[in-house]
């Protein structure tokens, strides 16, 4: 066991987990409140997973479709969530992302223009205008650079970075700080803080084919989840229809949406455009249903309605798998997405120069001449974290959480474009409400060695185990439970097999052994790492097969289809008393008239309309 007295000691008023989007967007503001903000992160101040983002970020700016405004924003938001969002979350999204792609301009970043010097904006999935604000397909690497340079010059902001968190520590049920260790030397770091915000991103990694970074291990539900947090609607897992499906050692790697969006277009192996037999019902009025109408739409896509590869991801993704299933695939277990014949290689180049070189690159395949193969992989968590919708306080007190981490705002399906405003947007937030709590808290937090030394104990006993299984063995294990098991398509009996499969997983886990020291060790991060995989893999399993319907990125082929009574429902995951992970159904409280009048007008009701904020709300 580390020596306990060699734990180095740092003090903040706050301390933020993550320095993706949200959580650089969160240091920001507590540090602009003059708040001693410690800022941690498991990789390079910059690595983060953000930095992957590439179709936009989503906000009604209105900068190439006039008529577009936050209400329309906010019903395309709930529509693709299935009216399952956090309503409030949803309405501040909508009400505030133009402020912070605005902030985020003044602050440096460069977005791609129009011809008359606004910031662009792209056609994306289930958005109805253009309304993507873009640097070609490399957004997230602009945001993070702006947020980083950014956090650097703010004032109070520390940061702790290739630093993990492994536990919380509480001092009567509310936060007291966090215990880390330093990636590179082992070494221990005990931050004290009287508040936390949690920003660490999704799980994704539970997956085998995923488009999410190794840093995507599910540290903040596990680490919330341990101290007593609420998870919501875990069970919803989006699976974005267009991963790189060969060679297989770059699968799931993410084909962006802004492919489509730029003209891009689905076929099978007949060649046939596909997605026109898969338009439903509700979204018809809205969906172009002849080539002709979808091709009109490339040429002013504000006139004509949007060709069907546009439809919501979950659509396109089980559009995707029953062509697949139903041998109409391409030769690698794919479709095909073609943009070749569309736009002309100079278009193409500067508009998606990512996907030109990726695909150059890892598959050998020329995307100005010839046609991507392209298949469903695991991209977003929209579960998460249960978060207060205006302070975003978690149940603990003085555990915030933001960013993907956090659940809620995306309900049963997140739009594309929708995560990258919704970081700045309740990072910014969260900021703010971890400043108020800061001042209000009466006591200053006490941490307990106990619990610090059982901790450690946790984190080390890979270590100094004499022998046991490779960490790498077991993450791989879990990742075939959950590819065959707790995929884009679920039924009972197969998720209960899930269980069982955990069920004994965990045993290896308990026995798993990081060969060698501390130091420089990432057999030992993964034996780490193991614990939120496994979870974050349990929460998602026993909310799926608690939720007896089909919604969203959340689809049981033993409950077809939507049923009313599961709108009204939130799924909430919890750690019992006894240590074991608890479901329950919870019924959700009745929208807010005035929203749910603006989720279900017609667009020709809210467009023009949106100058007006909303209530309570800056524009
Ligand atoms: P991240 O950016 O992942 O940051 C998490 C941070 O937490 C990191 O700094 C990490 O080091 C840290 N961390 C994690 N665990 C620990 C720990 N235990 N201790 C310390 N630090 C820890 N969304 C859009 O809106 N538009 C897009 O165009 C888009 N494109 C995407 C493309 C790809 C390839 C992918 C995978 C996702 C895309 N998304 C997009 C989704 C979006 O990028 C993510 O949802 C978003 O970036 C998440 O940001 P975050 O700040 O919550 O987390």
């Amino acid at each position: 066991m580390a020596d306990l007295s060699d734990i180095q000691t740092v003090e903040h008023d706050v301390v933020v987990i993550g320095a993706g989007g949200a959580g650089l967007r969160a240091a920001i503001e507590c540090g602009q409140q003059g708040l001693s903000t410690g800022l941690v992160c498991k990789s390079l101040l910059g690595k983060a997973h953000t930095v992957m983002a590439e179709g936009g970020c989503a906000a009604a700016l209105g900068n190439v479709a006039p008529q577009d405004n936050w209400k329309v924003h906010f019903r395309d938001t709930m529509r693709g969530g299935k009216f399952l969002n956090n309503w409030r979350m949803a309405e501040l999204h909508a009400t505030n992302a133009p402020d912070r792609v605005r902030e985020l301009e003044e602050w440096g970043a460069v977005f791609d223009r129009t011809s008359t010097g606004l910031i662009s904006q792209r056609n994306f999935g289930g958005h109805r205008y253009p309304r993507l604000a873009h640097v070609g397909d490399r957004t997230g690497l602009e945001m993070i650079r702006t947020l980083q340079d950014r956090t650097v010059h703010t004032k109070n902001v520390a940061v702790h970075m290739e630093c993990t968190a492994l536990e919380l520590l509480l001092d009567d049920g509310a936060v007291a700080g966090v215990l880390a260790y330093w990636r590179e030397t082992g070494r221990l770091l005990l931050l004290k803080a009287k508040a936390v915000i949690m920003a660490t991103g999704g799980g994704g990694r539970a997956w085998r084919f995923t488009s999410n970074s190794w840093e995507y291990t599910g540290d903040g539900f596990a680490l919330a989840y341990g101290a007593g947090a609420e998870l919501i609607d875990m069970e919803f897992t989006q699976f974005h229809p267009t991963g790189m499906v060969w060679p297989p050692s770059v699968r799931g790697i993410l084909v962006t949406e802004g492919v489509r969006g730029d003209g891009g277009v689905l076929k099978n192996s007949a060649g046939e455009r596909f997605m026109f037999s898969y338009i439903p019902e509700k979204f018809a009025a809205e969906t172009a249903d002849t080539v002709e109408e979808a091709d009109a739409w490339l040429v002013d896509s504000t006139k004509h309605r949007r060709p069907p590869e546009l439809l919501t991801r979950d659509v396109v993704a089980r559009a995707i798998t029953r062509e697949v299933v139903e041998g109409r695939g391409s030769p690698h277990g794919g479709v095909f997405l073609d943009i070749a014949s569309r736009r002309d290689a100079e278009f193409i180049k500067r508009k998606l120069p990512s996907m030109y070189h990726q695909f150059k690159e890892l598959a050998g395949v020329d995307i100005t001449s010839e046609p991507m193969e392209v298949g469903p992989t695991l991209h977003y968590c929209m579960g998460g974290i249960r978060v207060h919708p205006d302070t975003q306080m978690t149940t603990v007190p003085g555990l915030f959480a933001c960013g993907e981490c956090s659940g809620g705002m995306h309900g049963a399906n997140r739009l594309g474009g929708n995560s990258l405003s919704d970081l700045l947007v309740f990072g910014h937030l969260s900021g703010i409400g971890a400043a108020d709590f800061v001042r209000r808290r009466a006591n200053t937090p006490v941490t307990d060695m106990a619990q610090i030394e059982a901790a450690v104990r946790r984190a080390t006993d890979p270590l100094n185990r004499a022998e046991g299984i490779n960490p790498y063995v077991v993450t791989e294990h879990l990742q075939r439970v959950m590819d065959r098991y707790v995929n884009i398509v679920r039924q009972q009996d197969e998720l209960e097999t899930a269980l069982v499969e955990l069920e004994a997983l965990k045993v290896e886990v308990a026995n798993v052994k990081a060969p060698g020291a501390s130091q420089y060790n990432p057999g030992w991060h993964e034996a780490i790492a193991l614990g939120s995989l496994m979870i974050t893999a349990e929460a998602v399993t026993r909310a799926a097969l608690v939720r007896e319907e089909s919604r969203g990125g959340h689809t049981r082929t033993d409950f077809p289809g939507e049923r009313e009574e599961w709108q009204k429902v939130n799924v909430i995951v919890t750690r019992g008393a006894g240590g074991a992970m608890e479901v329950r159904k919870e019924l959700r409280p009745a929208p807010p008239p005035e929203l749910a009048k603006i989720a279900l007008a017609t667009l020709e009701e809210l467009e023009g309309s949106g100058a007006v904020a909303a209530p309570g709300q800056g524009a």
